[in-house]
C-alpha cells in the first residue's frame, strides 16, 4: 500500500515524500480513503500510530479544493485537542503537510495572549487548531466564527472529555454547522464516549487499529521496587548507567517536578520539567530543548506530556505511578513509536501497590519486577495496599479544572481498579515480560537481586 493508491493530492503526495514517507500506517490506510470519501469517522488509535496524518491529509485535501480568498476569511476546519503541546504539534503537522497548499492553519489556546491569536483570526484563518476553554473565550468575543466550519476533528476525544472540556465542547458544537464532516479520534475508547459521540456525528464508520487499552509490542516493561525516599537516588543511578539515552520522566505533582528536575541537575545531568504551572512559552521552550537534545531529561505531569510526539525516545521512566492506570499507556505512549524500539521503567514504592495492581490489571500482565541491587525496598510490596485518597498526590489540571464530576476521576481511584481497560478486547499486553504470581505479593521482597526477571 503506498500513499498514492489512497487517492491522495500530488501536492500532498510531494510533501509526505519530503518527509520520507513511504508507507501509510495501518490508521492512514484505513483512515484516509474514507475520510476522503466524506464519511465522519471514529477512530480508534493510540498516539504515535500516525493519526494525526489520518485526519490532516483527508482534511487538507478537501479544504484544497477551493483556493481561499486573500484576506480575511472565516476557517472551515477546527480541530480541537485537550492540551496546548498538542495543538501546536497538531498544526505543525498541519503545515508539514500542507506545504505545498495555499492553507492558513492558526492555533488558539490558553496560557498565552488573546492579543496575537485576535490577530490571526483577524488576517484570515482555513484552518483552527484549538484547546476548547480558549475557544469559547474567542467566541463569547465574537474573534472566532465557526459557522462555516466543513470539517471538525475532534483529537484525543476521550482525554478532553476526562479534563471536563464536556460542556465546553457542546457549547462550540452548537456553533458549528450541522452539515460538516465529523472525525473524532480517541486512544481509548469507552462505550460511554462512543454514544456521546454518535449524538454529533452522522452515521459514523469505525476505524480500530488497535485494541482497547493496549500498548505497543515493541515497548519492554519493568518495576524497580524502592522506598519512595530512595526513588531519586536510584533514578540518578539508572540514568548514569544508561549514559547517553534521553528519558522522559513523569512525576506527579508540578512542584515534585521542578524539584525532581533541579536535583537531576545538582546531579548533573541537564534536565529541563514542564507541567501546568509554567507559561506556555516556557513550556515550549522546555520541549524544544529536549526535542533539539540539548537537555537529556525532560520531567513532566501527566497533563503537560499528553500527546507530546518526541521521536526516537528510547526511554520513559516513572518516577511516580499514575494515579488513573489508563496514564501509564499515555505515558508509555512517548516511547516505541511508529515501530522503534522502547522501554518503559517504573519506581514502585511499597505506598504504590494498589497502583501497581491497578496498571497490571488493565495491561492483563503483570510487570517484570527488578530490584535493583541496593535499592531494595525496606516493606514488600503488596499488590493490595489501598490506593490514598488522591493517591497521595493531586491530579494535575489542564487549562481548567474538570468539571465533569460522574463517572470517572473520583471513582477510578477508590473503585474496583483496572476494571475500564479489562475490556474483551484488551491485548496480553507486553509479552515475553510476565511474571507468574498473580497474587498479593508482587514478588519483589528484599531479594536485592539484580535483574531478577521471571
Ligand atoms: P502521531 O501518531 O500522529 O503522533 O504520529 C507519530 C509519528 O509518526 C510522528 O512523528 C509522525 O511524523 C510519524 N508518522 C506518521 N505517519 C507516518 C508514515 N506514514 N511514515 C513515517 N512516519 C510517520
Amino acid at each position: 500500500m503506498t500513499f498514492e493508491t489512497l487517492g491522495l493530492s500530488p501536492a500532498l503526495l510531494r510533501a509526505l515524500a519530503e518527509n520520507n514517507y513511504t508507507t501509510p500506517t495501518p490508521i492512514q490506510e484505513q483512515a484516509i480513503p474514507l475520510a476522503l470519501a466524506g464519511h465522519d469517522l471514529l477512530g480508534g488509535a493510540q498516539t504515535g500510530t500516525g493519526k494525526t496524518a489520518a485526519f490532516a491529509l483527508p482534511l487538507l485535501q478537501r479544504l484544497s479544493k477551493l483556493t481561499p480568498p486573500n484576506g480575511p476569511r472565516k476557517p472551515r476546519a477546527l480541530i480541537l485537542t485537550p492540551t496546548r503541546e498538542l495543538a501546536v504539534q497538531v498544526a505543525d503537522s498541519l503545515r508539514t503537510y500542507g506545504k505545498h497548499l495555499r492553507l492558513n492553519t492558526t492555533t488558539i489556546y490558553g496560557g498565552a495572549g488573546m492579543g496575537p491569536q485576535m490577530d490571526n483570526l483577524r488576517r484570515g484563518v482555513d484552518i483552527l487548531v484549538a484547546t476548547p476553554g480558549r475557544l469559547i473565550d474567542h467566541l463569547e468575543r465574537g474573534t472566532a466564527k465557526l459557522d462555516e466550519i466543513e470539517v471538525l476533528v475532534l483529537d484525543e476525544a476521550d482525554r478532553m472529555l476526562d479534563m471536563g472540556f464536556l460542556p465546553a465542547i457542546k457549547r462550540i458544537l452548537n456553533r458549528v454547522p450541522k452539515e460538516r464532516q465529523t472525525l473524532l479520534f480517541s486512544a481509548t475508547f469507552e462505550d460511554q464516549i462512543k454514544s456521546l459521540a454518535l449524538e454529533f456525528m452522522r452515521n459514523p464508520q469505525q476505524v480500530q487499529v488497535t485494541a482497547r487499552n493496549t500498548i505497543a509490542e515493541t515497548i519492554v516493561h519493568r518495576a524497580h521496587p524502592v522506598d519512595g525516599s530512595r526513588k531519586r537516588d536510584l533514578l540518578i543511578e539508572i540514568l548514569s548507567k544508561r549514559h547517553t539515552d534521553q528519558v522522559l520522566i513523569f512525576g506527579k505533582t508540578k512542584h515534585g517536578c521542578n524539584r525532581l528536575a533541579e536535583q537531576l541537575e545538582t546531579a548533573g545531568l541537564k534536565a529541563v520539567a514542564i507541567h501546568g504551572n509554567k507559561s506556555q512559552a516556557q513550556r515550549q521552550k522546555a520541549l524544544n530543548l529536549f526535542k533539539a537534545g540539548k537537555a537529556r531529561v525532560l520531567v513532566a505531569t501527566d497533563v503537560a506530556a499528553r500527546g507530546l510526539d518526541i521521536p526516537n525516545l528510547p526511554l520513559v521512566i516513572n518516577h511516580d505511578l499514575p494515579m488513573v492506570a489508563e496514564d501509564y499507556i499515555h505515558r508509555i505512549g512517548r516511547t516505541g513509536r511508529a515501530g522503534a524500539q522502547g522501554e518503559a521503567l517504573s519506581l514502585v514504592s511499597p505506598e504504590e501497590g494498589g497502583l501497581l495492581r491497578q496498571i497490571q490489571r488493565m495491561l492483563k500482565v503483570d510487570l517484570v519486577m527488578d530490584v535493583i541491587e541496593g535499592f531494595a525496598p525496606s516493606k514488600p510490596i503488596r499488590l493490595d495496599t489501598p490506593i490514598p485518597k488522591n493517591g497521595g498526590q493531586q491530579r494535575q489540571g489542564g487549562q481548567r479544572p474538570p468539571s465533569r464530576a460522574p463517572s470517572k476521576p473520583a471513582h477510578r481511584a477508590h473503585g474496583k481498579p483496572g476494571d475500564r481497560g479489562a475490556g474483551a478486547h484488551a491485548h496480553a499486553g507486553p509479552k515475553q515480560h510476565r511474571t507468574g504470581g498473580q497474587g498479593a505479593y508482587a514478588g519483589a521482597y528484599a531479594g536485592s537481586r539484580r535483574g531478577s526477571r521471571a
